[in-house]
């Protein structure tokens, strides 16, 4: 699936009915579980629903670099179809407003992003799938090719990390802390482990000397 994505510039913090959403650096707007399935059941079968399940992240809230004095920034999403270009702004801010009466009244600016937009902007998100592709159980191990370590690359000293190496998109950072293990390990094989590095100064000017 690909999203459809709206910035905004507040006029204040989004008015949450349910006050423990306004602690919230993330709210999953989905009312029920039926109707989060019927949204994203039918996102991923090519149709688009008047009540999407919504992700809005509300920064401003805990950073307050985020937006002058008083006002307030927050984006938000929903899933569409692969590749679809139909504006989601009217539906995405309807459902937020459905749980925070007066949202719309604070907005001072927007800017939207739709799936080639997106597309445009990170070559990465292919069709608007901010995932860098679908994970599923083949994916998990296999991106970006399968082969005995899909960190490494065909051109020796090169790796790769991000979210089109195993476990794949997500905040988790995974990627990376296993690339730089299997970097480490082939650079220099069994002669350091991490217990060294602290304690061998000849190791500490091996890896300076490498890493210059
Ligand atoms: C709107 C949105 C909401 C999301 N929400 C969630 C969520 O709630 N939970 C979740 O788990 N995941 C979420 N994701 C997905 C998650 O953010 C990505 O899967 C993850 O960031 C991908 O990591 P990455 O390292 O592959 O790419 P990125 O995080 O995009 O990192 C790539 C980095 O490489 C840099 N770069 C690019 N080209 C070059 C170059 N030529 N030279 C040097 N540097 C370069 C970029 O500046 C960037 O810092 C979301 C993504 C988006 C867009």
């Amino acid at each position: 699936m690909g999203v459809f994505k709206v910035d905004w510039a507040l006029d204040g913090p989004i008015p949450f009915t349910a006050r423990e959403c306004s602690h919230a650096g993330t709210v999953h707007i989905g009312n029920t579980f039926e109707e989060i399935q019927a949204s994203e059941e039918a996102a991923a079968t090519g149709k688009h629903i008047d009540r999407p399940f919504v992700l809005v992240a509300q920064q401003s809230l805990f950073d307050d670099t985020q937006a002058p004095q008083g006002k307030h920034t927050a984006w938000a999403y929903c899933h569409v179809p692969h590749g679809s270009t139909v504006d989601r702004t009217e539906v995405i801010e309807k459902q937020i407003e459905r749980f925070a009466p007066g949202f719309r009244d604070r907005i001072l600016a927007k800017h939207t992003f739709n799936t080639d937009q997106l597309e445009r902007y990170n070559f990465n998100y292919i069709g608007g799938d901010i995932n860098g592709g679908i994970s599923d159980i083949g994916q998990l191990f296999t991106r970006p090719v399968l082969r005995s370590s899909p960190y490494r690359t065909s051109l020796k000293g090169i790796y790769i990390c991000s979210s089109s190496t195993p476990p794949g998109g997500g905040v988790h950072g995974m990627c990376g802390y296993h690339a730089a293990r299997r970097a480490l390990k082939d650079i220099f094989a069994h002669s350091v482990k991490v217990v060294s590095i602290k304690n061998s100064e000849k190791t500490k000017s091996e890896i300076n000397g490498c890493c210059e």
